[in-house]
Parts: structure tokens; sequence; C-alpha cells
């Protein structure tokens, strides 16, 4: 176990008042860490940190800060088996996923966006007698809150557009994962980053992060996290005008039509109900089949469940680990008894047993994969963000039918649509209410493709030039031809 500061202007300290919080490994529920447990006066000190590097930082020029991008991100690849081992161990994920996602990721969005940085040109409109020029400068000291189910891969993918574009930061990881984000400051101290660029505070959400919302000196927020807590977000920043990116909760479709290639279906639904324990915003938790191959695919379904190896996500073989915690748990089981309350049907899982590891004395959150059958996709379970391993199975016969129950639900993140007539999964996609659709695939990145959810699943989007836009302010300067021309 050890003992971690904030990282504000450059330097680790306690919190104000010297109140921390523990960390645990929700395999072993062993404490891993204790965090400061931060206030206002630790924000108030990161915010004039923040403020008294931005001048430096914004006067550097865009190729200067690609190149910083880029020297982070070779230290952090350097740095790769640490960032995976730290992320498994905080978050209960294999190793192996761990390793192929966070810390590829949280590598690849500093690359990413140093060379988008380089490919930037600057945006002129030419007029009979003037000429317009679109100028950017940086937003100025910008907050950013992010979850527990991707810790570096989402802080890196807000930290790396915000320096790029000349901003400094005020970030504040999820109280629950809070071991990469700590990483990555130690990366930024060793690489010398200018002290002030880059602050963290750690903390609980209504303290440290509601000081972040409430901050005048933090000229924009973007955060990742739960749909209720994008409500307190847009509660206290929007009336201070700041600038918002809101990536919320879903609840996300996975529409199997008749006529798509079974195998490749059963396999990328499965992918997308149970990665990272279904925990992934995107993941696929309703799953619409049609209903010719409803029983076939639902014998293939389940046997592909049945396969996932639950165990220690230390293990390299394990293909499942935990839920984020024993509270996590309780409430993904309170979804299962509610289920069966409803009629529904569980065609396998809804149990912790299973072979292999259970942490040390039996103790750990895990769960077996958990599929739902027979519950009207109006239920509760169908349509409540359950963020676990757990998914419902529901039929239909049109595509207007699927059509109307996918939209059916209060979110629009993301879906996957598996057909072979690429016409319809295009025309299909297009009537879904969702920020990102795939079809014939799942979780298939491009970092310069626009992400974000509809609904209540978000405000704005992230990605490529989204992200530049975010992290900037635009001025046009409209210069007059002189009369001599
Ligand atoms: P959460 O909303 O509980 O917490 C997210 C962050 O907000 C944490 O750092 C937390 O400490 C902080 N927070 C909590 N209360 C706050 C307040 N009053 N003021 C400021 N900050 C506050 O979410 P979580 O449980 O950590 O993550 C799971 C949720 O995140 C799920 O709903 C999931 O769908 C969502 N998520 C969305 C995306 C996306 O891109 N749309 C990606 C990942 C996760």
């Amino acid at each position: 176990m050890h003992t971690i500061g904030n990282f504000i202007a450059g330097s680790f300290s306690p919190a104000h008042g010297g109140r921390t919080i523990n960390d645990y490994n929700p395999a072993t529920e062993a404490i891993l860490a204790t965090i400061p447990r931060s206030q206002g006066e630790d924000v108030e000190r990161a915010v004039n940190a923040a403020h008294s590097a931005q001048d430096e930082w914004s006067k550097l020029t865009l190729e200067q800060r690609a190149h910083w991008l880029d020297k982070i991100a070779d230290a952090l690849e350097h740095k790769s088996e640490q960032i995976a081992n730290t992320e498994s161990r905080d978050t209960g994920k294999p190793i192996a996923l761990a390793r192929r996602v966070d810390a590829a990721r949280s590598v690849s969005n500093f690359r990413f966006f140093a060379e988008f940085g380089r490919q930037q040109t600057q945006q002129t409109f030419q007029m009979e007698d003037a000429l317009n020029v679109v100028h950017r400068s940086p937003v100025g000291t910008v907050g950013l809150i992010t979850p527990w189910n991707l810790p570096l891969y989402l802080l890196t993918w807000k930290v790396a557009p915000a320096l790029l574009m000349g901003n400094t930061i005020v970030a504040k990881p999820s109280e629950v994962t809070p071991l990469t984000a700590h990483l990555l400051a130690e990366t930024l101290l060793e690489l010398e980053l200018p002290k002030g660029v880059f602050n963290l505070v750690h903390g609980l959400g209504p303290e440290v992060g509601q000081a972040i919302l409430e901050h005048p000196g933090i000229k924009a927020i973007s955060f990742t996290g739960g749909t209720e807590t994008g409500r307190i977000v847009a509660r206290t920043a929007a009336p201070m005008f700041k600038k918002l990116s809101l990536e919320l909760g879903g609840k996300n479709a996975t529409v199997v039509f008749a006529d798509a290639d079974m195998e490749k279906a059963v396999e990328g639904a499965v992918r997308a109900a149970f990665t990272n324990s279904g925990q992934v915003c995107l993941c696929g938790s309703r799953i619409f089949i049609e209903e010719e191959i409803v029983e076939q695919f639902t014998r293939r379904f389940v046997e592909k469940v049945d396969a996932i190896r639950v165990g220690n996500p230390m293990d390299e073989e394990t293909e499942m680990g935990t839920v984020i915690s024993p509270e996590h748990l309780l409430k993904i089981e309170s979804y299962i008894d509610l289920a069966q309350k409803e009629g529904g049907v569980i065609l396998t899982g809804g149990t912790r047993e299973m072979t292999g590891y259970n942490g040390p004395d039996g103790t750990g959150a895990f769960l077996r994969p958990t599929v739902v059958g027979n519950l009207p996709h109006t239920s509760r379970c169908a349509t409540e963000e359950i963020f676990g391993p757990m998914v419902t199975l529901h039929t239909f016969s049109t595509e207007q039918d699927a059509l109307e129950m996918v939209n059916a639900s209060e979110y629009g993140l993301a879906g996957s649509v598996w057909t072979s007539d690429i016409e319809r999964g295009q025309r299909f996609s297009t009537q879904i209410d969702s920020g990102i659709v795939w079809v014939n695939t799942w979780l298939h990145r491009d970092l310069r493709t626009p992400f974000g959810g509809v609904k209540n699943s978000g405000v704005g989007r992230e990605g490529g030039q989204w992200s530049l836009d975010f992290f900037s302010e635009l001025t046009n300067i409209c210069i007059k031809d002189s009369d001599e021309n």
C-alpha cells in the first residue's frame, strides 16, 4: 500500500486538512493506496498553479506542444506494463485487456493528437474585398472529470487535446481508480512538463469535483460519467457559461437481423455485452434478435457466454475479471432479482459461482456473465443502465418493430447492427437515436471520428476535430483589403 498525493504546481502534496480515502483492489479487497480527500482549498491551489502556467504554455507553438505529446506518449509506452498492471489491480479487469485496451489507448491518445495537431491548417474565408482568418486560442484552465471504467484511457483522451490546444488542466479522476492518473502525474514530473500545466486533485465527487465545477477560474468542463452526475455538472456549470462536454451513460442496443453472419454476430454481441465486465459505456446490453433466428442465436450466444473464463484478473487466460466494487456487485445483483420479479428467465449466470479464482478468502466482486430472456423491452432491467455483466434478449419481427424498441430508451450513445444487407444496415443506423452506430462490428474506433451521445447520453462530441474545437476558442478576424488593391 502507498500514499499518493495531489499533483499541484509540479509537486505532490496531501489534501488541505490531511484527510484521506482508501483505494481498494476489487478482486482481493486489499487496500492498494490512500489518496487525498481534497477540498475546495486544494482546487484553489490547483487553479492558481494552472493560471500561473497558462501564459508560458499557450505561447508555445502547436508544433512544440505536439512534440510534448509525443514525449508523453513515448514515456507512457515505456511504462505500458506498469500501466496495465496498475489498472488491472485498481479495476479488477483482466491484465490482457488492460494491456490491449487501457495501456495501448493511453499511449495512442497522445500520439494521435500530436499527429492530428500537426495536420491542422488555419481556416480562412476569402471575400471579394476581405479575408477572414479563423484564429484559435486556448480556452484557459479546463476541468477534466473522469470515471472508473477506463481510468487512464478516458483521462488521456481529454488531457492530450487540452494540452495540444494550449490549455492548462485541473483533473479529477474517479476516487475508485486513482492510481494510473497518479502514474501520469509522476510521468509528467519526470519529463519536466512546466509546473502547473497539469494539476491533479483526488477525492470525492460531491466535494472536490463540485469545487472544480464551481470555480470561476475554470473555463470549461469536460466530464465523463453517469447521467445523474451529468445533470449536476450541467446545473452547476451552465449558469456560469462554462464550455461543457458531457459524455454520459448508455443503454445500447445490439440488433441482429436474420441475414447476419451468425458466427460473427454471436461473437460480436458477446464482446459488446461483456467486455470489461459490461462496464464500457458503449456495451450492448439490450440485444434485439429477428424472430426467425431467435432460437439458434440464443443457443449459440448462451453457449459462448458460458465459455467466458471469469477469474483472477492477473491470470493471462482470464477473459472477465470483477466488477468495480462490492457495492456495484450488489447493485447488479439487485437487478438480477428484479429481472426475475419482472418475469425474466435467467438463461445463464446470475450467480457469483465460477470455477477458478475468487480472491484469497472467496472475496472479490466476481459475477458470472448473466443473460436474461423473456423480459419486455420496456421493463426496468431493459431500460435502466446497469453497467455490469448482465444483458437482456428481445425478439423483433420487422425492421420498424426493431427500430421502435431500440429508440424506446432515454439513452442514445451507441449501438451495433448485424446484417449482410449493408444498405439496410446504413438505413437502420441513420434512424437510431444514437451518436455512434457500428455495422457488423463493435468498438471499432478511428480517433478522428465524432464520439458522444444524444438524449440522456450526453451533450457534445469528442474526438479529432471535435476535441480541438472544444478545447479552443475561435476568433474570426476579418481583414479588409486596402483600397489601393
Ligand atoms: P460517476 O458519475 O459516479 O462519476 C464520474 C466522475 O464524476 C467521478 O470522478 C466522480 O468522483 C465525479 N463526481 C461525482 N459527483 C460529482 C459532483 N457532484 N461534481 C463533480 N464531479 C462529481 O460515474 P462512474 O460511476 O465513475 O462511471 C460510470 C458511468 O460513467 C456510467 O454511467 C457510464 O455509462 C459512464 N461513462 C460514460 C462514458 C461516455 O463516453 N459516454 C464513458 C465511460 C463511462
